[in-house]
C-alpha cells in the first residue's frame, strides 16, 4: 500500500482511538507530517473524531493553508499543528485534545508527573502553555501561527504541554506514539488526582522516567494499538516505518 494510503487509514484509525479511549470527544485532532513533502501534513476536516473517514483527510501547508479543500470547512485550531511540524523536523504526528482528567492541571499550578511507568511517556516535564500571558483575552483557541509558534516554543523538544484553561498538545515520532502519550497522559493524570485525595506522592525519579522511555518503542506501542483498535473497531495495519 502507498504511504499515503496508509497514513490516512492510520489517522482514521487514531481519530477513532483517541475517541474511545476519552481523550477527544465531539473536539479535538490529530495530524500527520505529509510523507512525501515534510511542508505538509494531513488533518481531518472540522468533525468530531469519531465521525471522520478516509474522504475527510485534509492537506494542508505548514501555515495553515489547505491545499484542496473541495468545500471542507478546516479545523479553526489548525495551526497547532504546522507550527510543531515547523519546530520539530523529528515531530511526525501532532495531537490537540481537551482530555478531561488533564484540564485541572492546566489551572491550579499543581504539576503533572509521571505517577507510574505507564505515564513515563510524558517525559520529565510537562510545561503550560497561556495563552493570557502573550495575547491576553482571547476565545482560548490557537487560531493563528503566532500562537501555535508561541505554543511550540514552549513545548520545545519535549513530548507535550498542558494549555491553560483548554486542553493539551502533545508531539509524537509518529501517529502510534502520539496516541500512546496522548491516552496515557489522560490516564496518569486521573490516577494522579486520585492519589493526591489520598496522600503524599512518589513520582517516578528521572532515572525511572529515562528507563521506562527507553523501553517505549514498537513492542509495547503497538500491543496496545491491536487492543486499540479492537476496542474502537478499527482493522489494524501492518506498519510501515
Ligand atoms: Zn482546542
Amino acid at each position: 500500500m502507498p504511504k499515503l494510503d496508509y497514513l490516512i487509514e492510520e489517522l482514521v484509525t487514531a481519530n477513532r482511538i483517541l475517541a474511545r479511549e476519552q481523550v477527544v470527544d465531539s473536539f479535538g485532532h490529530i495530524s500527520v507530517r505529509h510523507p512525501d513533502n515534510p511542508q505538509r501534513y494531513l488533518l481531518s476536516r472540522s468533525r468530531a473524531p469519531d465521525c471522520i473517514e478516509a474522504s475527510d483527510i485534509m492537506e494542508f501547508t505548514l501555515d495553515g493553508n489547505p491545499i484542496d479543500a473541495r468545500g471542507r470547512a478546516p479545523y479553526l485550531e489548525r495551526f497547532i499543528h504546522g507550527a510543531l511540524y515547523e519546530a520539530r523536523p523529528d515531530v511526525m504526528s501532532v495531537i490537540h485534545n481537551h482530555s478531561e482528567s488533564v484540564i485541572p492541571f492546566g489551572v491550579t499550578g499543581k504539576k503533572i508527573k509521571p505517577i507510574y511507568h505507564m505515564g513515563a511517556s510524558m517525559g520529565h516535564d510537562v510545561p503550560v502553555w497561556d495563552s493570557h500571558d502573550q495575547f491576553g483575552d482571547t476565545a482560548l483557541l490557537v487560531e493563528n501561527m503566532a500562537m501555535g509558534r508561541d505554543l511550540a516554543k514552549l513545548v520545545g523538544a519535549g513530548a507535550t504541554a498542558l494549555m491553560r484553561g483548554h486542553g493539551a498538545t502533545v508531539a509524537g515520532r509518529n501517529i502510534r506514539h502520539a496516541v500512546y502519550i496522548a491516552v496515557y497522559l489522560e490516564v496518569n493524570a486521573r490516577l494522579q488526582k486520585q492519589a493526591m485525595d489520598m496522600g503524599e506522592i512518589k513520582f517516578l525519579t528521572p532515572g525511572e522516567i529515562d528507563k521506562v522511555a527507553e523501553r517505549t518503542g514498537p513492542y509495547g506501542i503497538n500491543r496496545a494499538w491491536e487492543n486499540w483498535c479492537r476496542r474502537a473497531g478499527r482493522t489494524m495495519q501492518e506498519e510501515q516505518g
